[in-house]
């Protein structure tokens, strides 16, 4: 018998319940032991929803109170000792304090949190793990074996899920000369005021940026940290004899990195750590989990590890299924078939699916299959039913984790006892996927029309990027230096409350609009009085940078409840695009044409660029993401035309996800980064010579991608540097980059204030590199999540660092 089963569940809950607890907890409203009340009735609710929804196996150990990959560092004991946690006295535990302080910091004593990066190519930050050389490990945390306990006490039959551990040491960093820059004050780029706990659950500043160690660079390489593989793994044995003992018969060791490019070193780390993992505890069965790419160079290295079940990610890479079982799958082997998508919200076409998994039955025999999502449903939301508002015709294109689950439970079931036995779910399948694709709402045929004559020109300036310099300097005016920020200014909490009055209809639209613009003259006067030379209107208008878009154009959908975890507490509600993207009108005109009204300097027209739209929302997965890409990139360009017809000289377009939205594997990427900046470039195509085109990316890791940054050919390029201390420069000096860089002097994560002389330093670091003329002044990201009385000062020091140089020079 095939068997239906899951990799993982969200753990927020539906009502983000455990974001409240959580908060309630830090702000010292509720005890510990309300939070762990809390936390227990969630992992109940969910194991009982996975449980009706018709799983024969449910995931357990994969609840978190913050993050599952701090959890793995709690449990093997990698705790940095500045989080003064004694690892020697024997058999304590990681104490729930000490595990938040690793998460968060603590503010009070000025210890900083570890640094958070993106979980693979997600939207998910996981907590780095800080080791050292030497690092030592011993069990101090037994969370998997206490939650599979709590399932086994409830009735189920429960799998539980480990981090591996070759994935669980990639994932960390080693603290040493090696990692300069990214361990040590503020690593992670959260001061010693710790990370906000912010409500709005929807600031993209809110987590560092930084591309994950997984997600890009060349390849996976060997290291340091393999070296820590042979302590690591009696602790991973122990864990998984305790385990047994409490009756586990299969454990879930989840192993994304062997979906991406492996040196030798670490396959050899694969070998090792499996056969001796494999004798820790005979008789336990192993399940190891792969997703977010096939496995394709990897694929004997997973055949031949001493495991009993393989998963895979027959929705990343469907063609893996053929090349498995045409490399032969070993007698004892057990295939995990991932054929529901659980990266997006699309309902899967079961047909489609069951063609594969009737293919794998044939090939195997049902007894040794398992149907599955194709990685964790962390990254959907969890219940599609509560979306009342949402329009009936695009709800039943959808599936959220729990209908995910219920077509897991049928597929298993047509495998078992054949089509017949679930003929309605199979036909109510075949009539949405044949609705959906007949929607008109799906298509507009000016949209692809349009799309189809565009030319090379299109997405070209008409002149060099020095050409335009000289243009673009004459007439705004500019001095040596010039200085400038990102866009937004803090948000406070009036701001926020006139926007959720209007949004509620408790003020109409002219009050709202009256408030917004009491706004940008507070910003737009504030600038002038700090002397900045580009200004801007402030955001006041934004929630989130592509929610406001997205409401604006046609194409995307929004759910009431669709949270998905980004990082701790904080969630996310992504769009939801459904078809074709059109601009019915401008978007930000109206605000920005009022600022420039206010004053003499240039404003900035602020916009997102069609990357960063793309990544941050759920895309559809009818066409390819370059297509829909291509269609955000138009009404951008439309918003840009607009802007330039209305007077204004400067526009910028930030991309802070084109970094991220970068393909896991090496043989991904040219294509990638050529129809990215393909579409940055359709965005900005049709500018005259003397407009300026200004982008931001929040981030500081440019080696590998410096030709796709040239490549875009803005004008000024505003990025992170602050952190890294302008090592980030090296890649633009080798490269010659042409146009004018702004690398941040000042770390806006942090609320600390920067002397003038640290601004001064950073920027002489600059000129000592690249050419004067071509350095801007600003600070590394938005101000949106800041306070005035941090901002006021930074600022100020930052203009009078610029000033004093140009003095200088
Ligand atoms: N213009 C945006 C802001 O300043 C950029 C945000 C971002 O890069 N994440 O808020
Ligand atoms: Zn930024």
């Amino acid at each position: 018998m095939a068997l239906a089963t899951n990799l993982g569940f969200p753990r927020i809950g539906a009502g983000r319940e455990l974001k409240q607890a959580l908060e309630a907890y830090w702000d010292g409203r509720i005890p510990a032991d309300e939070l762990r009340k809390v936390a227990a009735e969630l992992r109940r609710r969910h194991w009982r929803l996975q449980r009706e929804a018709g799983l024969d196996i449910v995931p357990a150990g994969d609840f978190s109170l913050y993050d599952h990959v701090l959890d793995t560092a709690c449990m093997v004991g990698a705790v940095p000792a500045r989080y003064g946690w004694d690892p020697e006295t024997p058999g304590a535990e990681v104490p729930l304090d000490v595990y938040f302080a690793m998460a968060r910091g603590t503010p009070g004593q000025g210890i900083p949190a570890l640094e958070m990066t993106k979980w693979f190519d997600t939207n998910y930050h996981y907590i780095v793990p800080e080791l050292e050389p030497g690092q030592t490990f011993r069990l101090a945390s037994r969370k998997v074996v206490e939650e599979f306990r709590e399932a086994r006490a409830l009735g189920l039959t429960a799998r539980p899920v480990l981090l591996g551990p070759v994935s669980f040491l990639l994932l960390a960093k080693m603290r040493d000369a090696a990692a300069a820059g990214t361990v040590g004050g503020g690593a992670g780029g959260f001061g010693p005021g710790g990370r906000p706990a912010g409500s709005s659950g929807t600031d993209r500043q809110g987590p560092g940026s930084a591309p994950s160690a997984a997600g890009v660079g060349a390849g996976v390489p060997s290291d340091a940290r393999l070296a820590l593989l042979d302590g690591l793994l009696p602790v991973y044995g122990q864990v998984l004899r305790e385990l047994q003992a409490a009756g586990a018969t299969w454990v879930q060791l989840d192993e994304p990195f062997l979906a991406l490019d492996l040196d030798e070193p670490v396959r050899d780390a694969y070998r090792r750590a499996y056969a001796a993992l494999a004798q820790a505890a005979p008789g336990l069965r192993l399940f190891l989990a792969t997703y977010f790419e096939g496995l394709r160079d990897n694929l004997d290295l997973a055949l031949g590890l001493p495991v009993h079940a393989l998963h895979l990610d027959l929705v990343r890479d469907p063609g893996q299924l053929e090349q498995v079982l045409a490399a032969g799958v070993p007698p004892a082997l057990h295939l995990s078939l991932g054929v529901v998508d659980g990266r997006n919200v699309w309902r899967t076409d079961l047909e489609a699916a069951l063609a594969l998994l009737e293919r794998a039955r044939d090939a195997v025999g049902p007894e040794r299959i398992f149907v599955a999502p194709s990685c964790s449903l962390l990254h959907v939301p969890i219940d599609l039913e509560l979306e009342t508002a949402l329009d009936p015709e695009i709800k039943g294109w959808l599936a959220f984790a729990k209908q995910k689950l219920e077509e897991v439970a049928v597929l298993t079931r047509a495998l078992n006892e054949g089509r017949q036995a679930v003929a309605d779910a199979l036909a109510a399948s075949r009539a949405a996927v044949a609705a959906r694709r007949s929607s008109p709402r799906r298509t507009r045929p000016d949209v692809q029309e349009r799309l189809a004559r565009l030319r090379p020109d299109d997405a070209r300036r008409p002149s060099t990027a020095p050409e335009r310099r000289a243009r673009q300097r004459e007439r705004l005016g500019l001095p040596l230096l010039p200085t400038t920020t990102i866009g937004s200014f803090p948000q406070t909490p009036e701001v926020r409350r006139l926007r959720a009055r209007w949004r509620r209809g408790e003020i109409d639209g002219a009050a709202y609009e009256e408030g917004i613009r009491a706004e940008i003259r507070r910003v737009i006067r504030l600038q002038e009085e700090l002397g900045l030379d580009v200004l801007v209107h402030g955001e006041p208008e934004r929630n989130d940078m592509v929610e406001y878009f997205a409401e604006q154009l046609e194409g995307f959908a929004f759910t009431r409840h669709g949270w998905v975890q980004s990082y701790g507490s904080r969630c996310v509600k992504p769009p939801i695009l459904y078809g074709d993207v059109a601009r019915p009108g401008p978007m930000t005109v109206k605000w920005i044409t009022y600022a420039q009204s206010l004053t003499r300097r240039p404003v900035k027209g602020m916009l997102t660029g069609p990357v960063t739209i793309l990544q941050w929302s759920f895309v559809r997965d009818d066409q390819p993401r370059e297509v829909t890409c291509r269609q955000i990139a138009l009404a951008i360009r439309d918003e840009v035309q607009d802007l330039e017809a209305a007077g204004i000289r400067v526009i910028q377009i930030d991309e802070p996800a084109f970094r991220e939205a970068m393909p896991l594997r090496r043989d991904d990427r040219e294509a990638y980064l050529a129809w990215a900046t393909e579409c940055f470039r359709l965005v900005t195509g049709g500018v005259r010579d003397e407009t300026q085109i200004h982008t931001h990316m929040c981030y500081s890791e440019f080696n590998d991608i410096i030709d796709a940054i040239a490549a875009l050919d803005a004008d000024v390029i505003l990025i992170e540097a602050s952190r890294s201390g302008m090592e980030l420069l090296d890649a633009f000096v080798e490269h010659r980059y042409p146009s004018d860089i702004g690398p941040g002097v000042y770390d806006i994560h942090s609320p600390r204030v920067p002397p003038v002389d640290e601004i001064k330093g950073l920027l002489r670091k600059a000129a000592a590199v690249l050419d004067p003329g071509q350095l801007w002044v600003n600070p590394d990201c938005g101000l949106k999540t800041r306070r005035y009385q941090e901002v006021e000062p930074a600022l100020r020091h930052m203009v009078q660092a610029a000033r004093e140089l140009r003095e200088e020079w």
